[in-house]
């Protein structure tokens, strides 16, 4: 079925460098496709070191510019950028939809969460204070000045195509900082065509470049980056080795880094929780987006005393989920993103069920949909030996653990090497701050599913990573402070 927008020209398939669209060169595109059908949708430029190069050469041509534009100007620009973004909230929405797969409703609502980030940066702009510092000696003025950090790189995955990117670009641009960017190769055209509202939103050439490569060639174009020493900053959410490498890759240009990466939420559910405020709160966790956000819930732990009350509200509530494509006006849980994501899955379940796990619900694929579906399940008797319980299972299943003392949970809560998300349940005011202060994670939610917000600080411990995105710490991550000191004239 093809792609119909409102605006066509927002399928941009090239790359965007020094403010020109730079087609694919002859035999070097990367077909995009839909993980409903596996059809493809268009093809976008396979590029190489070169045009990474190409794409510093214009960010660093243009830095000098955009620094010194006045930061209301930069607020505008952004605010611009923010509204022609809400404008075409449909079209962006179907997007999504189509290259990632995720259900129209939820493409939508993507739309509008990247844009809270836009505004929010838009008005963070203008908020980068610096201080005034009360000298030590007569006569002297000591300050202490922010400053871009100069050229980021930005590097995103695939299951929020335009919240990611507005995440990164948004905080940078409002710094004033010039951006290069790598879309993740499953959703490039999201990102292109954000790219392409920025355009016309009146983001100078050069100030934001983006070009698209596949997985096979990704570290070329990465490579070229992280060797430069004119990148002064790299920003990247996915998986852990890949920001590991990163890191140990960037040593030697000392390059500043965020890194967002993988998790292994627990949800905790305690004898004294509403259990229908936590099945709503682990539907809104788990299933939102067909379980691929690090976020997610990956271990469910539930207190013996309530366990078997709060698996009976939860499967019904799981059975019930409408499986399908994005296409489909009814459809909660759309397929996952591909071949790689449904297989980790499947072997997620039935590691499970070989070391002693009862499927409750789901367990399958389902081919009758096509190749890239799974089933919404539910896990009973899941333990800590199972790989559902130590990597990100990055779908839609729920193992369920039994428990009966707070200080085991925590301990068990604790026992991974990822801290991004936490969440629990409880009605005990003394419990609740004993707790969210015992959880090893960056973010905690109590009595709550649906967590992230622009105005608040989102990012991980351990091996789940470092940097802030959202909030004034969003900010923080792309300047950094010049202390000047003025001596008696
Ligand atoms: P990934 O880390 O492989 O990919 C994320 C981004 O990194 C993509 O743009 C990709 O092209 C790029 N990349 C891949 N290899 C690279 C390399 N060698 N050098 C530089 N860049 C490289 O993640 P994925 O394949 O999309 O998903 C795998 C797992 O990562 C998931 O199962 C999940 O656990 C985790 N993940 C986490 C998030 C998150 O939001 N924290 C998002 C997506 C995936």
């Amino acid at each position: 079925m093809p792609l119909t927008l409102s605006r066509p020209d927002l399928q941009r398939t090239a790359n965007f460098i020094a403010g020109e669209w730079q087609p694919a060169a002859p035999g070097r595109s990367l077909d995009v496709t839909d993980p409903a059908t596996g059809g493809v949708i268009a093809a976008v430029p396979d590029s190489g070191a070169a045009d990474a190069r190409a794409a510093v050469d214009a960010a660093q041509a243009a830095f000098a510019g955009w620094r010194r534009a006045p930061a209301k100007q930069r607020a505008q620009i952004l605010k611009r950028w923010n509204d022609l973004v809400l404008a075409h909230q449909e079209d962006l929405g179907r997007l999504i939809s189509r290259e990632q797969g995720k259900p129209l409703a939820e493409g939508r609502g993507e739309v509008a969460y990247a844009a809270s980030y836009i505004e929010w940066f838009a008005e963070q702009a203008t908020r980068a204070n610096g201080e005034v510092i009360p000298a030590p000696v007569p006569g002297r003025r000591m300050f202490a000045l922010r400053e871009p950090v100069g050229v980021v790189a930005a590097i995103t995955p695939w299951n929020f195509p335009a919240a990611m990117i507005a995440r990164k670009i948004a905080p940078a641009l409002a710094a004033g900082c010039t951006v290069v960017c790598k879309p993740a190769e499953d959703t490039p055209l999201t990102s292109l065509a954000l790219v392409a509202l920025a355009h016309e939103a009146g983001v100078p050439p050069g100030v934001l470049n983006i070009v698209t490569a596949s997985r096979a060639r990704t570290p070329e174009v990465v490579d070229a980056w992280l060797d430069d020493a004119r990148v002064r900053k790299i920003t990247f959410t996915g998986s852990t080795p890949v920001g590991k490498h990163l890191a140990r890759r960037s040593a030697d240009t000392l390059k500043k880094l965020s890194l967002e990466l993988g998790g292994n939420a627990p949800f905790i559910v305690f004898e004294d929780a509403d259990l229908e405020a936590a099945v709503e709160g682990l539907m809104q966790a788990k299933f939102r987006n067909g379980g691929q956000t690090c976020v997610c819930p990956n271990r469910v732990f539930v207190h013996a005393a309530v366990h078997d009350r709060f698996a009976e509200l939860l499967v019904a509530r799981v059975a019930a989920l409408q499986v399908g494509p994005a296409s489909d006006a009814g459809s909660q849980i759309g397929p996952m993103i591909n071949d790689r994501a449904v297989e980790k899955i499947e072997r997620h379940v039935q590691d499970a069920v070989a070391r002693g796990a009862r499927v409750l619900t789901g367990g399958t694929r389902l081919p009758a949909l096509g190749a890239n579906y799974f089933a919404p399940t539910v896990l009973a008797d899941a333990d800590a030996s199972m790989a559902c319980a130590c990597e990100e299972t990055f779908g839609p299943v729920a193992p369920l653990t039994r428990f009966s003392s707070e200080d085991e949970v925590i301990a068990q809560a604790n026992d991974t090497p990822f801290g991004l998300a936490a969440y629990f349940y409880s009605s005990d005011l003394r419990r609740i701050w004993r707790v969210a202060d015992a959880l090893e994670t960056g973010i905690v939610g109590i009595n709550e599913g649906a967590l992230a917000a622009e105005a608040a600080p989102f990012g991980g411990v351990k091996d789940s990573g470092y940097g802030r995105e959202g909030s004034v710490h969003g900010l923080d991550d792309y300047l950094h402070t010049k202390y000047v000191c003025q001596g008696l004239l």
